[in-house]
């Protein structure tokens, strides 16, 4: 266990800096098998990380954090400035609690459909919450954002997840790397969603340089009116500037009712209760370890299932 995550019992002087026990719980989540879902036949296997063991329940924990540490780092988050960011919920969410445990304020543009669990659980947190338009989707967020920034350039650090190099260096540097600790050299492929595209620029870049036959997979929304949400429909959507489409091998869609129907599945069959990007992600990877003879899939799962409870793809087994 490291330090920062022991309650300090010491003087004042020996308390860590504040957030910094938050920090250390960040990343390092379990890679997992899936025995029923996973083990596709003999020497074809899906793996899966779950992103959702991080703090704020996301793989956006990892952006984040990188994000806050940067800037801290050159003195961008000095008093009276307030983070602020465009998301479709779990960057903000991720946001919200780094920065609350640091007492910096933060104040998150998301799309009026965002579904409630997500903006009750940003406001919970302390988080100041734009609604923006929501036939705008994603891209309405970060307009808005956009806009709040230039009419008050000096209130805000503008995190820009979408823009941010450190959103893909986080996966460089954290993901990539524990995924190779977690299995070696034996993966074949990488599946991952693309939504700032910064888990696949990230941990593809990372992968690629270590094991240059393995092939990337990246898993889009199959068309721009979709349900998965933190998935960009990237024919048709604003395009992240850190996106660099040579990072990705293939390119996959899913479709929203699969992604439901995996998401139910994973719950039922291996007790994994995750969000619908990791049910389109294992959809894709699926579709990937089927095709193949021999071969090891990695695969995220993006964040937990209690984040859509009420979501109405539930409603047929819960109601
Ligand atoms: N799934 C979910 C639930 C997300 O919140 C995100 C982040 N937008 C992604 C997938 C895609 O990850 P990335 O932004 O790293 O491409």
């Amino acid at each position: 266990m490291s330090p920062d995550t022991l309650a300090p019992e010491g003087p004042a002087m020996c308390r860590p800096r504040p957030g910094a026990a938050l920090d250390s719980l960040v990343g390092n989540t379990p890679l997992v098998r899936l025995p029923r879902l996973g083990a596709v036949r003999p020497g074809v296997e899906i793996l899966a990380k779950l992103e959702g063991r991080n703090p704020g329940g996301s793989v956006k924990d990892r952006a984040a954090l990188a994000i806050l540490k940067d800037a801290e780092a050159r003195g961008l988050l000095g008093p009276g400035k307030s983070v602020l960011d465009a998301s479709s919920g779990n960057t903000g969410i991720a946001l919200a609690l780094l920065g609350a445990a640091r007492g910096l304020p933060v104040t998150v543009c998301i799309p009026a459909n965002a579904n409630e669990e997500r903006r009750r659980t940003l406001l919970a947190l302390g988080a100041t919450v734009v609604l923006t338009d929501a036939q705008e989707g994603s891209d309405g967020a970060i307009r808005e954002a956009r806009r709040l920034v230039a009419e008050s350039p000096g209130k805000y650090y503008y995190a820009d997840q979408y823009s941010n190099p450190a959103t893909w260096r986080a996966h460089y540097e954290s993901t990539g790397p524990e995924i190779l600790r977690q299995i070696g050299g034996a993966i074949t492929h990488f599946v991952a969603g693309l939504g700032t595209t910064g888990t696949m620029m990230g941990t593809g870049r990372y992968l690629k340089e270590r094991l240059p036959g393995i092939v990337r997979v990246g898993v889009q929304p199959d068309s721009p009116l979709h349900g998965l949400e933190g998935l960009k429909h990237l024919a048709t959507a604003m395009i992240p500037s850190i996106y660099d489409p040579s990072v990705v091998d293939v390119q996959e869609t899913a479709s929203t009712d699969e992604s439901h129907e995996w998401t139910r599945r994973l719950a039922r069959e291996e007790g994994l209760f995750v969000g619908v990007s990791s049910g389109a992600n294992f959809a894709v990877a699926r579709r990937v370890a089927e095709s193949l003879r021999e071969g090891l899939v990695v695969t995220i799962f993006c964040d937990n299932g209690d984040r859509y409870l009420s979501e109405r793809f539930w409603d047929a087994d819960l109601c």
